[in-house]
């Protein structure tokens, strides 16, 4: 009989897992509490890693179609404006690591797996249903849904995937209360088309402008069309720490900058006139993972922000992410096998993966937001260093 995964959550790590799942021929029910599959209007960079295993999937033309694939990351003092390094991406990407460098808006990275979830026979998507609670019995896993109208309903299945993120039910079930954590930073975040700015804002790299306890990093989504802003300072958050979405008084954020040089403070200012506006999201995040148990027990595993929440210092939260369903689809795919091991071996082959990213994403923050002795070093670092200082070939061939 077709195994049957349950999967709690739909963000990008859910829609991935599914997407894994029944590529290896699992029958997948997938549980996501919002009233619509949505995400929040902001973009996200995809290294090689991830795009060459998108592409592996058979969503290279959608990718193309969607995303954007800067020339070079440019790396310059928030202080100065000086260019204190660059990375070459484009072509040189795709020689070194066999794809290409992207950026892409979130909800159309989230769009283009829902596309294909919707389009698979294997695939059950049910918006409306919060997974409450899950027990294991024998060689089954059942779950306690709470559905948009009240009613409660139990499902069962083979194997249950945990991808609620953050704020992991399933994880704080499975492991135990592990509170996350405040990490003091604020990232604000604006997308804005570029032909609303002026010449001189719009840009088609990838530049990060250093500062000390603040970074900004911009760069183009949807084939350049539009410009992606986030800023990230030292700061306590707002009390609803649930919240992803808080109006934020743009002059916080600009005296945050006030010392900062011209071109900076120029792009930052430009924001309430063309856009939205800045949205705040106040930064959690946990340990790295210590070990497989983390990632599984039993008939039950995490995946995504739900097993390893990250900072968002080497872009690569949501990559992790699919990185996991590629792995799980390989575990999934050995039906032979009990699938408590199946997920026992996908933890193995992922946790020691994802907490050095973790590891590497906080240390690369302190570098970003150095100051004193720290920065000079930097700074100078990377003059000498260049490409090679800023590339990361243990993370783009993984
Ligand atoms: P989520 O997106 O949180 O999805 C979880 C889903 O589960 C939600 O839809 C939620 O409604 C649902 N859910 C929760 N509880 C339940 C329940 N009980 N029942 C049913 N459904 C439930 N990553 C990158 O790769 N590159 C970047 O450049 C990048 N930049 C970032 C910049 C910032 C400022 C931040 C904060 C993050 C960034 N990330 C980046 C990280 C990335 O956004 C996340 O790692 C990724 O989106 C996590 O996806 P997820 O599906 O695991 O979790």
């Amino acid at each position: 009989m077709q195994k049957q995964v349950l999967i709690a959550g739909g963000g990008i790590g859910g829609l991935a897992a599914a997407l894994g799942s029944a590529r290896a021929g699992w029958e997948v029910r997938l549980f996501e509490r919002a009233g619509a599959f949505t995400e929040v209007g902001a973009g996200v960079q995809i290294g090689p890693n991830v795009v060459r295993r998108l592409q592996a999937w058979g969503l290279h033309r959608a990718l193309l179609a969607v995303a954007s694939f800067p020339e070079r990351l440019r790396v310059r003092s928030a202080l100065t404006g000086a260019e204190l390094g660059a990375l070459r991406l484009g072509a040189t990407a795709v020689e070194r690591y066999g794809a290409a460098y992207a950026t892409i808006h979130r909800a159309d990275l989230h769009g283009l797996l829902l596309d294909v979830a919707r389009k698979s026979s294997l695939v059950h998507l049910n918006l409306d249903h919060q997974v409450e609670r899950h027990e294991e019995q024998g060689d089954a896993v059942t779950v306690r849904l709470v559905r948009g109208d009240g009613k409660v309903i139990e499902v069962e299945g083979d194997a249950l995937i945990g991808a609620d993120g953050l704020r992991s039910g399933t994880r704080t079930q499975l492991l135990g209360e592990a509170a996350t954590r405040v990490s003091g930073h604020l990232a604000y975040r604006a997308v804005l088309r570029q032909d609303a700015l002026p010449q001189a804002l719009r840009s088609n790299d990838v530049t990060v402008w250093l500062g000390p306890n603040l970074h900004v990093v911009q760069y183009p989504l949807r084939r350049g069309e539009l410009l992606n802003l986030v800023a990230i300072r030292h700061g306590q958050p707002p009390a609803d720490l649930d919240s992803w979405d808080h109006g934020v008084n743009a002059a916080d954020l600009e005296s945050a900058l006030a010392q900062t040089c011209t071109p900076l403070q120029d792009l930052v200012r430009v924001v309430p006139q063309v856009g939205e506006g800045w949205r705040l999201w106040p930064l959690l995040d946990r340990p790295p993972v210590a070990g497989p148990q983390e990632m599984a027990r039993g008939l039950v595993a995490l995946l995504g922000d739900a097993a390893h929440p990250m900072r968002p210092y080497l872009a690569q939260g949501a990559g992790m992410a699919i990185e996991d369903a590629v792995e799980l689809e390989k575990s999934l795919a050995m039906h032979d096998v009990d699938v408590a091991l199946c997920l026992r071996r996908y933890a193995l082959n992922r946790w020691q993966r994802n907490a050095r990213v973790q590891e590497r994403s906080r240390r690369n923050g302190q570098i970003f937001h150095a100051s004193g002795p720290l920065r000079w070093g930097r700074d100078a670092a990377m003059g000498l260093l260049g490409e090679r200082l800023l590339d990361q070939p243990w993370l783009y061939r993984g």
